[in-house]
């Protein structure tokens, strides 16, 4: 038996706002889109959000593994028809033993906004999940070689995140999405992290957007696989006790990418939020109106 169980005594819901990806529908990750469902109930949430991510817009803005597998956009847009249509079977299929929503993960770069507004009028998702994995056209979480190269475009480590958090403000306020994903992603591959946030330029950008989120009362996803970095979880501790003096909520994400990340590091994030006094009693995504 797990010997953790032991000491976790902290009371709270299993929910997640952000997770689900299936390797069904997701390029990097694995198992069925149903296997993952049957997971959180096995695991007794009460609630999940099924987030895939979007298709690119263009053939250019593929992940690189989407690439090297020889898939087109209009491959993807495809499959991501599919995956809205099992999501909806399975959202009634298992309605008894779980509350799934059906939302995805919008992207942000240049040229992304009319095709994920294309994408909300023909889904019509539950809600949205606004991420970047982007600065520029560059990615910044794929590999060290990507980030490496998004940096060199940037000039410096500073640029680089206020160029992101501008773009971030720029999707938060277009979309305002229910749930803002991995709030810092920036972060991922820069040792000094902790510094670079802490720069003024940085932290004005910062404040600026979790003021947005409070005002539009966002969630910030309580992202749990920065864990498996050997890392904080996303958001970084200085931005959580910020968010927490404005009142954001913040609710947990496993950020699932197959059965094995279900539920991933759960314990472990509420030991954190639960030390800061931050609420268990977790918000809702707004749902979007049609
Ligand atoms: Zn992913
Ligand atoms: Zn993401």
């Amino acid at each position: 038996m797990n010997k953790g169980l032991e000491k976790v005594l902290i009371k709270a819901d299993r929910v997640s706002v952000h997770g689900g990806h299936s390797g069904q529908f997701c390029q990097h990750a694995s198992d069925k889109l149903e296997e993952i469902v049957q997971a959180y109930i096995t695991q007794g949430f009460r609630w999940a959000g099924i987030t895939e991510h979007i298709p690119p817009a263009s053939d250019a803005m593929r992940y690189p593994d989407e690439k090297q597998a020889g898939l087109s956009a209009d491959f993807l847009q495809e499959r991501f028809a599919e995956y809205f249509r099992l999501g909806r079977e399975l959202q009634q299929k298992y309605r008894e033993q779980i509350e799934l929503f059906l939302a995805f993960e919008i992207e942000h770069y240049p040229g992304s906004e009319t095709h994920v507004e294309a994408l909300i009028e023909q889904y019509q998702p539950d809600y949205l999940v606004g991420s970047l994995h982007h600065v520029g056209k560059t990615g910044i979480d794929y590999s060290h070689e990507l980030f490496q190269q998004a940096l060199q475009e940037a000039g410096s480590m500073t640029q680089l995140y206020c160029d992101y958090f501008d773009a971030q403000f720029d999707m938060l306020q277009k979309f305002k999405p229910s749930v803002v994903g991995h709030f810092d992603l920036i972060r991922i591959y820069d040792q000094d992290y902790l510094k670079t946030l802490k720069q003024d330029a940085v932290q004005e950008r910062i404040t600026r957007n979790l003021d947005f989120i409070a005002e539009n009362r966002l969630i910030l996803d309580f992202n749990l696989r920065g864990f498996d970095k050997a890392m904080e979880q996303y958001p970084s501790l200085s931005i959580i006790k910020q968010a927490l003096q404005k009142n954001i909520a913040l609710v947990p994400g496993d950020d699932s990418h197959g059965v094995s990340s279900v539920g991933r590091n759960y314990d472990q994030g509420l030991t954190v939020l639960s030390n800061l006094g931050a609420t268990l009693d977790w918000q809702k995504p707004n749902l979007m109106q049609y």
